[in-house]
């Protein structure tokens, strides 16, 4: 038996969260399967550094979930892979349900841990909007759905390096994407930025975005905010992290201006460093921060970026 990790692509890169599920497959022993949809081989050498013993290359016209869960489970079958492990994405989530239902599997979604072997899983997910973990036991066949950034990434893994190429395709799909329509967008996607400077109601106005883009600039991070700054017009709802935005998982997560309500701890509670930036000692944000500055964000936020532009050029 094997485990099946599900790569995903943006443009012309490999995601990280790509590598992140094949390492988290040789944790249940492998043999580490990937599959990679419309990729290169330079995004298959990638995965066979991060773990995976075999890379299966398929071909895709139009994205529809239908036609991605029918590739998965066919590689699945042709693999004798009992565990899929795929990125809890926008896609990820879209295509997991119907794999789990052709696998006739067990699904859970948003996990940060994952251990055990290909035939008894155990994973540990966030639930009640980050306020505690359920672990979780299950046996195969399973789907995974896996939070990006939760998982370290091996380099440097030497396994057998199989290149295939599968035959299986879409096969029968009933709905198609007729276009996607771009919004505002960030310059690196939240979900995937190792560093984010998020801004909520204590920045004031749209005006400060500058302030905050040049820190998130000078880390090669991407820029956040609390629904306070969505819901005010200040910025896109493609920048809101927390319940009703975008679940993220960062090292660091800067947090300006936020008091730290529940609905968005739930979106950035698992990030690795919380560094909070508020004038008002009691925010509850400070109880879940690793740094706190209680302090005017219009003082700190320039001298952060003066100090990280000294020290990285
Ligand atoms: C069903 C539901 C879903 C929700 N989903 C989300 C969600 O997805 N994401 C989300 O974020 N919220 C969500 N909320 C809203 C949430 O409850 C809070 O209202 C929101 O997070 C508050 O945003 P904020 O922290 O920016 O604003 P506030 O709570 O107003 O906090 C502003 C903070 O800025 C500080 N501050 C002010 N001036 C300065 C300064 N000059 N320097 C430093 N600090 C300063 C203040 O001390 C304060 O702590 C949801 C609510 C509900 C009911």
């Amino acid at each position: 038996m094997s485990i099946l990790a599900v790569a995903e692509l943006k443009g012309d890169s490999l995601k990280k969260i790509s590598r992140e599920l094949t390492s988290a497959g040789r944790k249940l022993g492998g043999p580490v399967v990937a599959l990679l949809i419309n990729g290169t081989d330079a995004h298959a050498n990638e995965l066979f550094d991060a773990g995976a013993d075999t890379v299966v290359k398929a071909s895709l016209g139009e994205y529809s979930p239908q036609g991605v869960a029918n590739i998965v489970a066919a590689v699945a079958a042709e693999k004798g892979a009992k565990v899929v492990l795929a990125p809890h994405s926008i896609q990820g989530k879209d295509y997991a349900g119907r794999v789990a239902i052709a696998m006739n599997a067990s699904l859970v979604a948003d996990i940060i841990e994952v251990k055990g072997s290909d035939s008894a899983v155990e994973v540990k997910k966030p639930i009640y909007s980050g306020k505690a973990y359920a672990n979780i036991k299950l046996s195969a066949p399973a789907v995974l759905t896996v939070r990006p950034n939760s998982q370290e990434v091996v380099s440097g893994y030497a396994g057998a390096k199989a290149l295939e190429t599968t035959s299986a395709g879409e096969g029968a799909v009933s709905s198609k994407l007729a276009n996607v329509e771009m919004s505002g967008g960030t310059k690196v996607a939240l979900t995937d930025a190792s560093i984010i400077v998020s801004g909520g109601r204590g920045i004031k106005g749209p005006e400060a975005w500058p302030m905050l883009q040049e820190l998130a600039d000078t880390l090669g991070g991407a820029l956040g905010a609390s629904r306070a700054a969505v819901d005010a017009g200040w910025i896109d709802h493609g920048h809101q992290v927390g319940q009703t935005g975008k679940t993220v998982s960062p090292n660091c997560y800067i947090a300006c201006g936020i008091s730290g309500a529940i609905q968005h701890l739930a979106g950035m509670g698992s990030s690795k460093y919380i560094v909070a930036i508020n004038k008002d000692p009691d925010a509850p944000i400070f109880k879940v921060a690793t740094y706190g500055v209680v302090d005017d964000l219009f003082k700190v936020v320039p001298a952060l970026t003066g100090e990280f532009k000294k020290v990285l050029g």
